[in-house]
């Protein structure tokens, strides 16, 4: 019998990280970079390649098989509306967790001037990303929805929104028309949407061994061929990094775990199961962006979710539902507080739950993308945002971690609305 994917991808994510481990040890990091790492990064152009393409034909094909187009604006609210939601409980959780363990007062001023220091030339490079951040308005997320022009926004995998945009508007056009001037686009979509999802398939057989290169080169780019160095930051870090991972974790259990099991039919070992692959992709290559092609395989495969559902809620929650990020974004706020001796009363902390949902719905899914617009947090409750350095060194493992939640997050919605399209369409058809 042939291995389950996501025992392959575990198998590859293992021996990645062991291997990883081993060519830190043994200054190998050199030949990891050159020999190894490439194929990690030749998996995740084959998923980024096929993301925008993958939300353009399956979304023009999930509105273009609604028999009423007016189910979109009630799917639509209902998914904009569970996804705040989700995102303010995960702010909640987070804020709750980082107060009550107030990791930031274990970090002693010399260490917290060291770790200052030591990242000041990264944060200098980032300046210029920094300032622009600072900039933004907060209806900028809602200005940046429509492109100018539809080439450039499908050019940048980071405007992914854009596109769902342009999609939903070309289908909501195109089942306006008669049928018989728009059969044949509608049939060529649907054709391009079966040959992109062969391509998923394809693409997924090679996984365990991208994970494994992802994970290797991951390992020795953040140790290079000095493991102690990784060792004394965790030890300083560790606590900060624990106390976000356990929130992270306290959400995915209480909220997305009450999600699956009271609102829909699934149990949570069905649904874990059903979305796993995603989940290790996710934790690989911490992007949800990358993923999403996957996400969408595993919640209609494995899961049974409609394309017209899953097309549509996927894409949108991997542009504006990152509840781990937002998480996160809670956390460091309070924890960069509590290091340099600030105190953050209720008005503040409110503050930091308006913010950091702001700040999660512009972070675009991709790798880093968190840590860039926490400085709207910081700074709109007076935190100094070079306060940053004081955790870059562990934000990489805590990208991959919130990353396997942002993308979680979107496939409980998932299955949560669809489900209640079900019910609404079971309702419909009993009262007909
Ligand atoms: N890497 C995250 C994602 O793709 C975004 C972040 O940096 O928090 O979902």
């Amino acid at each position: 019998m042939k291995m389950k994917l996501h025992w392959q991808i575990i198998i590859g994510l293992v021996t990645g990280a062991l291997f990883g481990i081993f060519a830190a040890v043994n200054q190998l990091s050199g030949f990891t970079h050159d020999w190894i790492a490439p194929f990690g990064t030749l998996f995740v152009n084959l998923l980024k390649l096929i993301a925008m393409p993958l939300v353009f034909a399956s979304l023009v094909t999930g509105v273009a098989s609604l028999a009423d187009v007016s189910k979109l604006s009630r799917m639509g609210g209902r998914t904009i509306g569970i996804y705040l939601l989700t995102t303010v409980f995960a702010i909640t959780i987070g804020l709750v967790v980082v107060n009550a363990l107030q990791p930031g007062k274990s970090i002693p001023p010399e260490v917290s001037a060291d770790l200052q220091s030591s990242y000041v030339e990264e944060i200098e490079g980032r300046a210029a990303t920094i300032e622009k951040v600072k900039g933004r308005g907060p209806l900028q997320p809602l200005v940046e929805i429509v492109p100018q022009n539809i080439i450039a926004a499908f050019s940048e995998n980071t405007r992914m929104l854009q596109v769902v945009f342009f999609a939903l508007f070309f289908g909501v056009s195109l089942v306006l028309i008669p049928n018989e001037h728009t059969r044949h686009v509608k049939s060529l979509v649907q054709g391009l949407n079966d040959i992109i999802i062969k391509m998923v398939d394809l693409i997924m057989v090679t996984a365990p061994i991208g994970v494994f290169a992802l994970i290797a080169g991951t390992i020795t780019a953040v140790a290079g061929d000095n493991i102690e160095s990784v060792l004394s930051l965790l030890s300083s870090l560790g606590f900060y990094t624990l106390v976000v991972i356990f929130g992270l974790f306290l959400h995915v259990v209480l909220v997305y775990g009450s999600i699956v099991h009271f609102f829909t039919r699934f149990s949570l070992k069905e649904f874990f199961k059903g979305i796993a692959p995603a989940q290790l992709l996710a934790f690989s290559t911490s992007s949800s962006a990358a993923t999403l092609p996957v996400t969408m395989e595993c919640v209609e495969e494995n899961l049974g979710v409609k394309n017209e559902v899953a097309a549509f809620v996927l894409p949108l929650g991997a542009t504006i539902n990152l509840d781990g990020t937002a998480l996160y974004q809670g956390v460091a706020t309070v924890f960069i507080a509590q290091a340099l001796g600030m105190d953050l009363n209720l008005t503040a902390q409110l503050t930091i739950v308006l913010t950091a949902l702001l700040a999660s719905i512009g972070t675009a899914p991709v790798p880093a993308a968190g840590i860039v617009m926490l400085v709207i947090v910081l700074e709109s409750v007076g935190v100094p945002s070079s306060g940053i350095a004081l955790i870059l060194g562990v934000d990489r493992i805590l990208d991959m971690v919130r990353t396997a939640t942002n993308v979680t997050g979107d496939a409980a919605v998932t299955v949560l609305v669809d489900a209640a399209e079900q019910k609404a369409a079971a309702k419909a058809a009993s009262t007909a």
